[in-house]
């Protein structure tokens, strides 16, 4: 099926964004609000889907405006899950450089470029919240993840429609939610992460081909321990995504055994 006349196509900076469908239920999937709940949620999952598109939108931009600036022409952006059209796989979100030969330096500092944009958003979020009088505290509320998460009790004080309270909590609780947990796993040494990608630069030099696999190996192994903590602590969608992951770098470091 084609589900491309659903895309939300935009130029910010620059360069264009592709949001697919199917970005849409990854907020669904990775907010609190996929497993029934009370209250307008409505209104939280839109402000939690809005702070996705934002953070998400932060860490591809590292990326984005790093590659412009270190190798040229205008790169692309798409944010969902399927493919971009060069064909390449996209859980989330992908920037794609339009340059073929990069120096492993270049390729290591345009990958961290994404997740430090990304944690950079939250930290300066985190700074203007506190301005305004919001504290804060270290909730494991979603996945068992330990984060910084805003206390209600500082917007019900301000906000008495329970419509806008739910989207404004739930915008700010999604933004350093997500900010901090998609900024760090991206830079946990997993390929084709991005912290995997960094890793692959710096093996890949310092030792050619038998760096490249153990870049794999790395990666299989964190791969499978991240898919059984999340099956753990009752996500259905990260262990799908880890688990895949997995098979992918065990295929790649069987792949280069020969
Ligand atoms: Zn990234």
């Amino acid at each position: 099926m084609d589900f491309s006349k659903f895309d939300w196509k935009f130029n910010l900076f620059g360069i264009p964004v592709r949001v697919m469908a199917t970005f849409w239920l990854v907020c669904v999937f990775f907010s609190p609000f996929s497993s029934g709940n009370d209250g307008p949620w409505l209104f939280g999952l839109l402000g939690w889907s809005a702070a996705m598109l934002l953070t998400f939108l932060a860490h591809e931009f590292g990326h984005a405006l790093s590659m412009r600036k270190l190798y040229g022409g205008v790169p692309q952006i798409d944010l969902g899950i399927g493919h971009t059209q060069s064909g390449a796989f996209v859980f989330g979100g992908l920037t794609t450089a339009r340059t073929r030969d990069v120096s492993f330096g270049k390729h290591a500092l345009t990958s961290a470029a994404g997740p430090l944009a990304e944690l950079a958003s939250v930290l300066v979020f985190v700074i203007i919240l506190s301005l305004f009088g919001t504290r804060f505290e270290i909730s494991t509320s979603l996945f068992g993840i330990p984060v910084l998460t805003p206390l209600t009790e500082s917007f019900t004080s301000i906000i008495k429609s329970p419509a806008a309270l739910y989207f404004v909590y739930y915008f700010a609780h999604g933004f350093i939610w997500l900010g901090i947990v998609w900024g760090l796993f991206n830079l946990a040494p997993i390929f084709p992460c991005d912290g995997g990608q960094i890793l692959l630069a710096v093996l890949g030099k310092s030792l050619g081909p038998s760096g490249v696999r153990l870049t794999f190996g790395i990666s299989f192994i964190l791969a499978v321990a991240v898919a059984a903590y999340f099956l753990l602590n009752g996500s259905v969608f990260m262990p799908l995504f880890f688990g895949y992951t997995a098979y992918q770098n065990y295929n790649l470091m069987r792949g280069m055994r020969g």
